[in-house]
């Protein structure tokens, strides 16, 4: 399923009736790491009102690395999400890091994220393959193309055929940026499957002043579009504080994008 019939075999992934992925438009999805209060998000939709930006990002649910960070405001979070979707008529994505969260997830998400983590938790990938709702699917930490696809098989064969996958940089031994991005994987996945690729040079970074010319690399390497982390007052962002772009920042690269996105 997720592997492509005949080399003209795409799967188009509908966000909303004008928001595509996989089609001729790059879709771009801009926000902070992590929803942290409701005037946080209206800022990020405001600010990226300026930029054709497609969706806004979000984490309700995060995933960290110690249980004494911020973990995010669960349910609270997702209620401010929907609300900015309402009041500014932009899509939302964010993550689900379990089955038990998928049906409150589902009912005020557009799109439900899977995070590096879960990449092979093979009952949420079940799970999710019997929801009505597109799927984000980022590659594991340190997934092979072949881990990766399977576990995008395994939401396709349980029913949901609308998956896009994620590039968000690799595990390596230099630790001066946070991952590797692997852009040949992005070219390598739009050969070998029919799904969208989209990337994120924000986690594959780990650092901000990397991040603008790898989103255009991504881009002309065909990526489908980009998920990146933005935020009001990037250095008070309570999670991934030294990734994340200011809204000027993102605006400017978004519109610095469309060029690249028409020459390829
Ligand atoms: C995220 O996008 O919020 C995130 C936690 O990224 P990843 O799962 O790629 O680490
Ligand atoms: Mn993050």
């Amino acid at each position: 399923l997720a592997l492509k019939s005949n080399p003209e075999a795409i799967t188009l992934v509908s966000l909303t009736d004008t928001v595509v992925f996989g089609g001729q438009d790059i879709v771009m999805i801009g926000g902070p790491c992590a929803v942290e209060s409701l005037a946080q998000m209206e800022a990020v939709a405001n600010g990226l009102s300026l930029a054709p930006v497609q969706a806004l990002r979000g984490g309700a649910f995060k995933p960290r690395t110690s249980p004494h960070s911020f973990q995010g405001l669960g349910l609270e979070g997702l209620k401010i999400l929907a609300e900015v979707k309402r009041r500014y008529g932009i899509p939302v994505v964010t993550e689900v890091m379990s089955t038990e969260q998928i049906e409150a997830v589902a009912t005020y998400a557009d799109m439900l994220q899977v995070g590096s983590r879960n990449m092979q938790n093979f009952e949420l990938l079940k799970a999710l393959g019997h929801v009505n709702k597109p799927i984000l699917l980022k590659r594991g930490l340190a997934a092979t193309l072949e881990e990766f696809i399977g576990a995008a098989e395994y939401i396709l064969s349980h029913g949901n055929t609308q998956v896009v996958l994620c590039e968000r940089g690799i595990r390596s031994f230099d630790n001066y940026t946070r991952n590797v991005l692997d852009l040949g994987a992005v070219v390598a996945l739009k050969q070998l499957t029919c799904l969208p690729v989209i990337v994120d040079p924000s986690h594959a970074a780990g650092r901000r002043e990397l991040i603008a010319p790898l989103a255009k690399a991504a881009i002309a390497a065909g990526a489908d579009g980009l998920i990146i982390e933005c935020h009001p007052q990037p250095e008070k962002s309570v999670s991934d504080a030294a990734q994340a772009l200011s809204l000027e920042e993102m605006v400017s690269l978004v519109h610095s994008l469309q060029p690249i996105a028409q020459a390829i």
